[in-house]
């Protein structure tokens, strides 16, 4: 498709540009992807408390209405700014670029984007993020990364989220990390609970890059 290739290629050029900016400004990253529910605001506000003493952080929080996530991520205790995307399914490079230019970004900031709960077309837009990072939760199937490669594939990490929920569930751990790992072999893979707090430490040390 002509019209898809031009817009991602348009994208694409946009994304290299924020790249430089936050190479520029000495600021990391990090973009999550997943499907609405699967707990990536809860992960936040967790990685928020684990890392408020350590790391400024910031967050972009794209959502088609409301700023309810904006003013969760704010109660948590870190500057958020809302993007609402009306029809669309997705953040992409200029949404980012106007988002990070409202954040005025300072050196050392660790910044996570919450894209539109969503697992098909945020995989395609690069924003100019360091990493994306897939969040997928155990009530969702373990077929998921199978069902849904592309994601998996452009993610650097996938944190399985809500494993508090574990024993009263059929979700088979290994077989989905064995599934997310036949799609890509590099992808590095955390176990959660934003409610227990386990599991948070080591994938916020990961977040933070240092
Ligand atoms: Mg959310
Ligand atoms: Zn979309």
């Amino acid at each position: 498709m002509k019209i898809e290739r031009d817009l991602l290629a348009k994208n694409d050029a946009l994304a290299k540009d924020n790249r430089h900016v936050l190479e520029h400004q000495g600021v990391r990253a990090l973009n999550l992807i997943g499907s609405p529910g699967a707990g990536k605001t809860a992960l936040l506000e967790a990685t928020i408390a684990t890392l408020r003493p350590h790391v400024r952080m910031a967050v972009l929080e794209g959502d088609q209405a409301t700023d309810r996530d904006a003013q969760r991520i704010a109660r948590a205790g870190c500057h958020a700014i809302q993007m609402n995307t009306g029809t669309g399914c997705h953040l992409d490079a200029s949404m980012m670029a106007r988002g990070l230019q409202r954040l005025e970004l300072e050196r050392g900031t660790l910044v996570f984007v919450e894209n539109v709960g969503n697992l098909v077309c945020p995989a395609l837009f690069d924003l100019g993020e360091h990493a994306k990072v897939v969040v997928l939760s155990v009530t969702e199937g373990e077929d998921k990364p199978l069902k849904y490669p592309h994601v998996f594939r452009a993610a650097r990490a996938l944190v399985l989220t809500k494993i508090d929920l574990l024993a009263h569930l059929d979700f088979d751990v290994a077989e989905c990390i064995a599934h997310a790992r036949s799609i890509n072999p590099e992808l590095e893979v955390f176990h959660v609970s934003a409610k227990s707090g386990v599991g948070i430490d080591a994938w916020s040390t990961w977040a933070r890059g240092s």
